[in-house]
């Protein structure tokens, strides 16, 4: 009997929590994770887990931090399921619009940096940052003491600031492969590049249409000469070419260069 009540009082309470703080525990867990698919896992895993935590009797004070703990239970169990695969970041088109904001780093990038700084950094950054929690909450919902807080949050600064200072722009990793075209690029550069490559279908498909231009410029080389220009060759050397004008010089110049 009482079973039964507090069953009802859980679903009932659970879905106002979910109504009130659904998006919130998942923008955290988007940010944290950085795509959509965990992201929705995580949430949905959260809201299970209070569900369960309802129903066995417990009343939280303050939900949206209680929310978050959970959350960032679930996010850590991720972490650790996540060290055994290879990393996949999808940076999602709908984050990436919403970034058009003048200077600074793009919601995009700024994923992306996040993506490469420790799971634990990233967390406190995210809810200091984005979620503009108080540092007494962020030490409970991570269960980390206050001054170990504030020293985890000065490493994800700097870790963030570290990414983003070495992240290579769109324009950038573009420059980069005309270089690497050529053999111009270091082994360094070369790596932020590919780097980029993995994580940016624009700049990969920059990569692929280069190679077809630079396929079909080298079939320039096959475009047949004038027979006009190969009769001037034939002049080239003896005093006539002298009488010639000095637009037909000026071609037999660069077209000799360009043959040498
Ligand atoms: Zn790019």
């Amino acid at each position: 009997m009482a079973v039964t009540e507090t069953g009802h009082a859980a679903a009932r309470e659970i879905d106002d929590l979910y109504r009130r703080h659904g998006s919130e525990v998942y923008r955290y867990a988007l940010a944290v994770l950085g795509n959509h698919a965990d992201a929705e896992d995580v949430t949905q895993s959260t809201f299970l887990n209070a569900y369960r935590s309802l129903q066995q009797g417990v009343h939280p004070r303050k939900p949206s931090s209680w929310l978050l703990a959970i959350a960032s239970n679930a996010i850590k169990q991720r972490f650790r399921q996540e060290r055994a695969r290879p990393r996949q970041v999808e940076l999602d088109d709908r984050i990436a619009d919403t970034s058009a904001e003048a200077v600074g780093p793009t919601v995009g990038e700024i994923l992306t940096a996040l993506s490469h700084i420790p799971p634990q950094q990233r967390q406190a950054i995210v809810l200091r940052e984005f979620e503009g929690r108080s540092y007494k909450e962020i030490a409970q919902i991570l269960t980390v003491t206050v001054s170990a807080l504030e020293t985890l949050l000065f490493r994800a600064r700097r870790s963030l600031a570290d990414e983003l200072e070495h992240q290579l722009t769109c324009t950038d990793a573009q420059f980069a492969v005309s270089q690497a075209a050529d053999g111009r690029l270091g082994r360094k550069e070369r790596r932020r590049l590919r780097v980029h490559l993995e994580e940016c279908p624009d700049c990969l498909r920059f990569v692929q249409a280069q190679k077809r231009h630079r396929r079909a410029l080298r079939g320039l080389a096959l475009v047949p000469i004038p027979v006009s220009f190969t009769l001037f060759r034939g002049f080239e050397g003896t005093a006539s070419a002298a009488t010639l004008p000095t637009v037909g010089a000026g071609t037999a110049i660069a077209a000799g260069t360009g043959g040498a």
